[in-house]
């Protein structure tokens, strides 16, 4: 998903399109650090400006992410529709090759490209990875698992537990 940088006109561009999850699956091929999976395809809407060699990035992302509840374990589908927007300026050789990689969750991003062209999947891809929690739930108040009988607190009760959350309220009102 590459454009050149001479398409690109000062008065910007529009660029839209529609990936399938079997495309993000393989954006993601490479990466270890991927604890999750595509529930649906992802679409990608931008308007792309250029003033000399600067590119600006402006839009917005939709998909839906698979991730697995890091309480309760259980998969659940996580809606994702992030703002993009990236200014991209040319690689020089002499930069420190870790600041190409040093990303913020600002709303504002800096990146850079090499050569005569823009890769948009690696946009998308840095993109997924920010927006992705560090510690997903499948809804906000989850129980979790039961840490004495392993039983998932959401859909069962037991026994065990209320001792448990009785100790646990007792020691945060101390
Ligand atoms: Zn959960
Ligand atoms: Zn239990």
């Amino acid at each position: 998903m590459k454009i050149r940088i001479e398409e690109i006109t000062e008065q910007g561009i529009q660029v839209e399109f529609t990936k399938d999850t079997s495309w993000l699956s393989e954006l993601f091929r490479e990466e270890k650090e991927v604890h999750f999976s595509f529930a649906a395809p992802t679409t990608v809407s931008l308007k792309i400006s250029r003033s000399g060699k600067n590119v600006f990035i402006h839009g917005t992302l939709d998909t839906s992410l698979l991730l697995a509840c890091t309480k309760c374990a259980e998969d659940f589908v996580y809606p994702l529709r992030e703002a993009i927007t990236y200014t991209l300026t040319p690689w020089v050789g002499t930069m420190k090759r870790h600041a190409e990689t040093e990303l913020t969750s600002e709303d504002l991003k800096f990146s850079f490209y090499d050569g005569e062209d823009i890769d948009l999947g690696q946009i998308v891809k840095e993109q997924i990875f920010l927006s992705v929690p560090a510690y997903p739930r499948c809804i906000h108040s989850c129980k979790g698992l039961c840490p004495v009988c392993g039983i998932n607190l959401n859909v069962d009760t037991c026994q065990c537990i209320q001792r448990k959350e009785h100790s646990t309220f007792s020691a945060i009102g101390r």
